[in-house]
């Protein structure tokens, strides 16, 4: 009879001065495995500007349509970029096929796991939204 009790005891006291194996989620958020497939997003260059060449090939093999509306445009060295950019993050499966695909580099999928959202459109994101911002989910060597 004491003897169990005893063993409890014992057990629950290592407990207790364990390193916690939980977190005070979402105060505290874990890091996620460096490969991890979070949203695409557009990298920015140290300038701030878009690698973005706006070639769509991101577009075309994106299984779930989940890229759309990319409209390039043409600067003073013909060099192209993007006007408009959406990602509709309804769609994305996450597969990474952009990432893969993009000659520039200039579509990553980020490490940012929380994208529950109450409204539908706040997850279609524009060309802005869509654009890579540091946050502190990031870690410094996601690029
Ligand atoms: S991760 Fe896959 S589904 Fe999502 S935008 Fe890229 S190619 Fe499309
Ligand atoms: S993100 Fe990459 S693949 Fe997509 S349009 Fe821009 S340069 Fe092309």
């Amino acid at each position: 009879m004491i003897l169990p009790l005893i063993k409890g005891l014992a057990t629950t006291l290592r407990h207790v001065f364990s390193k916690p194996v939980t977190l005070q989620y979402p105060e505290e958020k874990r890091p996620v495995y460096p490969r991890f497939r979070g949203h695409p997003e557009l990298v920015v260059n140290e300038d701030g500007t878009r690698r973005c060449v706006a070639c769509t090939l991101c577009m075309v093999v994106c299984p779930s349509n989940a890229i759309k509306n990319i409209v390039p445009a043409e600067g003073p060295e013909h060099e192209k970029y993007p006007t408009q950019f959406v990602i509709d993050l309804t769609r994305c499966i996450f597969c990474g096929f952009c990432q893969e695909a993009c000659p520039k580099a200039a579509i990553k999928l980020n490490n940012l796991y929380e994208l529950a959202q109450y409204q539908k459109e706040v997850l279609i994101l524009d060309i802005d939204r869509a654009t890579q911002k540091k946050s502190e989910m990031r870690m410094p060597d996601w690029l």
